[in-house]
């Protein structure tokens, strides 16, 4: 999704998320909002008959446990297609199956971003030390049949 390498907070307008409409956004401060949490990387099971959605602890192909990033961001169309770039013009079709803590969905809902947001507390590694990232908890799509995804499944980490 919207995980990069490194993310480029650098030189940004204080609080720029709360005086611009997220249409306005320059493309560096989009990619920055992304607070590096990772649980867009994970797989869901959807339930045929009722459509429920079931988050899984697999992890996408690209995604590195130990730091919760994607290691191909700006290349990972080439890998993983169906990857989803998301943008201010599709955020309406995307925000409903987004983390409940995502950055994009709480801002789409008005809501403000928590304390622990890198761009909130200048930190990277907020997202982690307040456990609601999936660093350290994925197991791989390669190594995970899938047929056995359902024992996998989990709570969202919020
Ligand atoms: S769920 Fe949102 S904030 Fe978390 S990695 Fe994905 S795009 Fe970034």
């Amino acid at each position: 999704m919207a995980d990069t390498a490194k993310i480029d907070r650098n030189g940004l307008s204080p609080r720029f998320w709360e005086r611009k409409p997220l249409r306005k956004l320059s493309p560096q401060e989009w990619e920055a909002l992304c607070d590096g949490c990772g649980k867009c990387c994970l797989n869901k099971l959807e339930d045929e008959d009722t459509g429920a959605v079931a988050l899984t602890c697999v992890a996408c192909r690209l995604l590195d446990d130990d730091t919760g990033l994607c290691t191909q961001y700006p290349i990972r169309h080439q890998f993983v297609p169906e990857c989803i770039v998301l943008k201010p013009e599709n955020l309406d079709t995307h925000a409903y199956w987004m983390p409940q803590t995502c950055a994009y969905r709480l801002l789409w809902e008005g809501k403000s971003l928590p304390e622990w947001h890198p761009l909130v507390s200048g930190d990277p590694d907020s997202v982690h030390a307040a456990g609601v990232s999936v660093r350290g908890r994925t197991v791989s799509e390669f190594e995970t049949p899938l047929e056995e995804w359902e024992d996998y499944i989990i709570e969202e980490p919020v």
